[in-house]
């Protein structure tokens, strides 16, 4: 049976029912007895992991803004007309939206000039979290990341790294194992040379 997005799904979020009946169906394709019993439940199986790895395409940028719009606002501090926040590293996982194939080893990390206000750091790495539960590309989960960034903090000033291997380079196609796609976006300040930011020497990254 063929769904459409506008009759089906626009309105219900992530529909297992259609989920387990597709997966069931690629079985068949594949040749697989979707019955027997390794693969009984596997239809249900896939259908829970996708809606744990997807549950960010149930909410637009500005929902996850208002989710994790947790600050701290300190007028006096000398941090906030002088402290830049860094965070190396944030181990996440996507899945590219052109092949649904793992984007694994991924290392997110996240500087920003505080313009008035802090946002609890936590929240960063939950943030980078929730984007990523989406199909995505590497470029827009940058982007996604510094929208919702910026509208919680009101920095001008943010600085995104991301490093990630693509399942749909290393175990099919071109199959390069150990290839590492790095992505940079930056705004403000960081926009200057933000491969200077980009060396262990820098002491940032
Ligand atoms: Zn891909």
């Amino acid at each position: 049976m063929l769904y459409s997005y506008e009759k089906d799904v626009k309105e219900m979020g992530i529909n297992k029912k259609i989920i387990q009946e597709s997966v069931s169906n690629i079985l068949v394709a594949l040749g697989e007895n979707p019955l027997r019993e390794g693969l009984i439940d596997t239809p249900k199986r896939v259908a829970n992991m996708y809606e744990e790895v997807f549950l960010g395409i149930q909410y637009t940028n500005d929902d996850i803004v208002s989710m994790f719009n947790k600050c701290f606002e300190e007028e006096q501090d000398i941090f906030l007309t002088n402290g830049i926040v860094w965070i190396n590293d944030i181990e996440c996982f996507s899945f590219c939206e052109h092949h649904m194939s793992l984007i694994y080893d991924m290392h997110i990390t996240i500087g920003y000039k505080p313009l008035h206000k802090v946002i609890g750091i936590s929240k960063i790495a939950r943030i980078a979290d929730m984007v990523c539960k989406r199909l995505q590309i590497q470029e827009r989960i940058a982007s996604d990341i510094l929208e919702i960034l910026g509208k919680i903090t009101e920095s001008n000033d943010i600085f995104i790294k991301i490093e990630g291997k693509h399942g749909c380079m290393t175990s099919r196609g071109i199959q390069k194992t150990h290839a590492t796609t790095c992505t940079i976006l930056t705004s403000g300040i960081f926009q200057h040379n933000p491969l200077s930011f980009n060396t262990k020497e820098s002491g940032l990254v």
